[in-house]
């Protein structure tokens, strides 16, 4: 109903000149929705109720009979079909060339306003003959993604010491190797990594490739280093002491600092420049003061992972008040973003990328079967466009739910190029349960509203969480 052209279509009653005397339950449901859109835009009514339009729909369809819950999509697009059924068609279809003429249908303010077309091209990959064909669509459904599970302990320091050291989003079904590779795109890790974790004493244990995350029950730290320049690589053990109690962190520091057989605490200042808490930053100043080199390594004797020695540097400091605390944690310095959020974008992409068939196809021009790719696209993006997210999915013959969030702009939409804005949603509340939940929408005038059963109210935002249809505007 807030579909405004629509909705003046049915209030100005247009559709009399169309009306299809053949379909009499179509011309029901006709009716029933015209008085409906008059009531609810009549600033008079107070209160508005579907029953004659359910009526209407249950008439045609069983399953709207009774008061069983029923999917929103199927409704709106049965219920759209029905409306255009029950309206003769203007033009009969014509040459190719019009929008209408390729799809072979008849015409009518809902094909006019709600309907695209969805081509799809199929690709031999022997010869490179295409087929296309093209359906005309009034409801774009795109594949969510499934949840994702990310761990944020993933740690990695840089080879650059200019650049601070991050807490990665790792998705735990990667292994090291795949986890390796989103440092190389996602974090710009330019050189080698390697990848490890500390047992109990403290000790390196490097990861191999294969290693999934899911399986590693410690936090996991990457380290990026030059190959090219490994002999002067030695990894830094930092202990606090407190009175005569050594405390040594969590894990070590790799650092380039050593120049023929000389130790450089260069490197290792700008490492701990990162990982000092801002109030402690001064000790940096006068280093030699407060770090002091322990063992110094200039032969790789006790060579930790990657073959390189491990040296000791212990930060004693004599004036209590003004020294790291003993709850100081290096790691709490290094801050996490916010986990990768999956955007409609994505969906879409994932609609409209190539896919390669699993089975073989007839190719007329190679006149045998061969192998095919498929590829999707929309065109001619209508008036309105229903956005379907496809959150139900069969797992082992069981339907289930995908709940994950799908981020997506309410102005600003692009779509092929073509601007929307978001005018209504239809949210399902349920996180897991599919037989039974709760249906509300959002509705958009000059500010949002919520319509929750009999309950309308003015909201600030909102809830994208649950979106399961978005109802778009094209901008003009
Ligand atoms: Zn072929």
């Amino acid at each position: 109903m807030n579909c405004w052209k629509l909705s003046k279509y049915f209030m100005a009653k247009e559709y009399e000149r169309f009306l299809n005397q053949n379909k009499p339950r179509n011309a029901a449901l006709i009716r029933s929705y015209s008085e409906l859109v008059s009531q609810a835009y009549n600033e008079r009514t107070r209160i508005v109720t579907p029953a004659e339009v359910k009526r209407s729909m249950g008439a045609i369809y069983g399953e709207y009979r009774y008061n069983d819950e029923q999917d929103v999509i199927e409704f709106i697009t049965r219920m759209l079909d029905t409306l255009h059924e029950g309206l003769i068609s203007e033009a009969r279809p014509n040459a190719e060339g019009t929008k209408m003429g390729r799809w072979n249908i008849n015409k009518s303010i809902i094909t006019d306003l709600f309907f695209f077309s969805l081509t799809s091209t199929l690709q031999c990959h022997e010869c490179g003959e295409s087929k296309i064909s093209i359906e005309p669509a009034m409801c774009l459904s795109l594949p969510v993604p499934p949840r994702r599970r990310y761990r944020d302990d993933v740690v990695l320091f840089y080879m650059q010491l200019s650049r601070s050291p991050v807490r990665i989003h790792a998705d735990v079904t990667l292994n090291v190797l795949g986890l390796k590779e989103l440092l190389r795109t996602e974090y710009l890790a330019l050189e080698k990594v390697v990848c490890l974790w500390y047992n109990g004493s403290r000790s390196m244990v490097e990861l191999g490739d294969h290693a999934v995350l899911n399986d590693i029950h410690h936090r996991v730290f990457c380290y990026e280093y030059s190959e090219a320049h490994l002999s002067s690589y030695c990894w830094i053990q930092l202990k606090i002491r407190k009175l005569s109690m050594d405390r040594s962190l969590r894990f070590n520091i790799l650092v380039q600092s050593l120049a023929g057989d000389e130790f450089s605490m260069m490197c290792v200042r700008d490492v701990l420049f990162h990982l000092l808490p801002k109030e402690n930053l001064w000790m940096l100043d006068d280093l030699a003061q407060y770090f002091k080199l322990e063992n110094c390594p200039t032969t790789p004797s006790d060579g930790g992972v990657l073959g390189l020695p491990v040296a000791s540097i212990v930060c004693s400091n004599h004036e209590e008040n003004r020294s790291l605390g003993s709850s100081y944690d290096p790691l709490d310095m290094i801050i996490a973003g916010k986990p990768p959020l999956v955007c409609i974008q994505d969906c879409l992409d994932r609609l409209l990328e190539m896919e390669e068939l699993s089975v073989l196809l007839h190719c007329n021009r190679c006149s045998t079967k061969q192998r095919f790719s498929k590829t999707m696209n929309v065109e001619n993006l209508p008036k309105y466009l229903i956005v379907h997210l496809k959150r139900f999915e069969y797992v082992n013959s069981l339907l289930a739910k995908i709940s994950t969030l799908v981020e997506y702009p309410l102005d600003g939409f692009m779509l092929r190029g073509t601007e929307y804005r978001v005018i209504g949603i239809c949210n399902h509340d349920s996180d897991r349960v599919i037989s039974s939940g709760h249906y509300v929408s959002y509705v958009r005038k000059e500010c949002w509203y919520l319509c929750n059963d009999q309950i309308i109210r003015k909201v600030n935002g909102v809830d994208k969480k649950h979106t399961y249809a978005l109802f778009l505007e094209r901008c003009e």
